[in-house]
């Protein structure tokens, strides 16, 4: 499995090639972005680990650059835990995060868990049953009714909807919306799965987003 490595912290650079080389990857590493995404569009990599903050072309635009022609998994660093910089790298076609300072092993678990994932390419545009998602619009719909959702609102939709079929535990959900790594403020995801519900199911026979008790949430049409 290749990787490409996009970081222009020297020290950090060479410590994320060592260590991913020892990990049985085959590691290049580029230094800037205007490298990195030089090596990525010319080359075929498995993934690429990129900085978001790098100079001149940052993370942001080679990922924009990069999803013009290449669906590489992409997995940003970020140093800070910020979630709308989040939901910005998401939309732009990012498929994982890890704030720094990072565990290794979680960095080597977050690819791995990639890897087996495959190339998918952020989509644009999502349908459930009746529910159209437009991501880049961030507009909702359904049976064509628009459905106004504040930002939050979105995001947790967005990523219900996104992995559609899959049973998101709370502390997941808070940790991709709400940037939050605690167990014990995962009542905030039920309050805002509840408003909404409000807004996208309350008003429709058919229900999306269903409950596993104990378990978390899932959204997926039901026959
Ligand atoms: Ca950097």
């Amino acid at each position: 499995m290749r990787i490409l490595v996009v970081e222009d912290e020297p020290k950090a650079g060479d410590y994320l090639r060592k260590g991913l080389t020892e990990s049985g990857f085959v590691v290049d590493l580029a230094r800037t972005g205007t490298d990195g995404l030089q090596l990525a569009t010319a080359d075929a990599y498995d993934l690429i680990v990129l900085d978001v903050m790098l100079p001149g072309m940052d993370g942001w635009q080679v990922v924009q650059e990069l999803r013009k022609t290449q669906e590489t998994p992409v997995l940003f660093l970020t140093a800070r835990d910020d979630v709308q910089d989040r939901i910005k790298g998401l939309e732009l076609g990012a498929d994982d995060y890890l704030v720094k300072p990072f565990a290794f092993a979680e960095l080597v678990a977050r690819i791995r868990t990639l890897l087996r994932r495959g190339p998918i390419r952020e989509s644009e545009r999502l349908e459930i049953a009746d529910m159209e998602i437009d991501v880049l619009k961030r507009r909702v719909t359904r049976g064509g009714e628009r459905i106004d959702l504040t930002p939050k609102e979105f995001a947790l939709l967005h990523l219900l909807a996104k992995r559609q079929g899959e049973v998101l535990s709370r502390s997941l959900i808070a940790s991709q919306v709400w940037d939050m790594n605690f167990d014990s403020d995962t009542n905030v995801v039920d309050v805002a799965v509840r408003r909404l519900r409000a807004k996208v199911d309350e008003a429709y026979p058919r229900k999306l987003i269903h409950t596993l008790r104990g378990m978390g949430y899932v959204l997926e049409a039901r026959e």
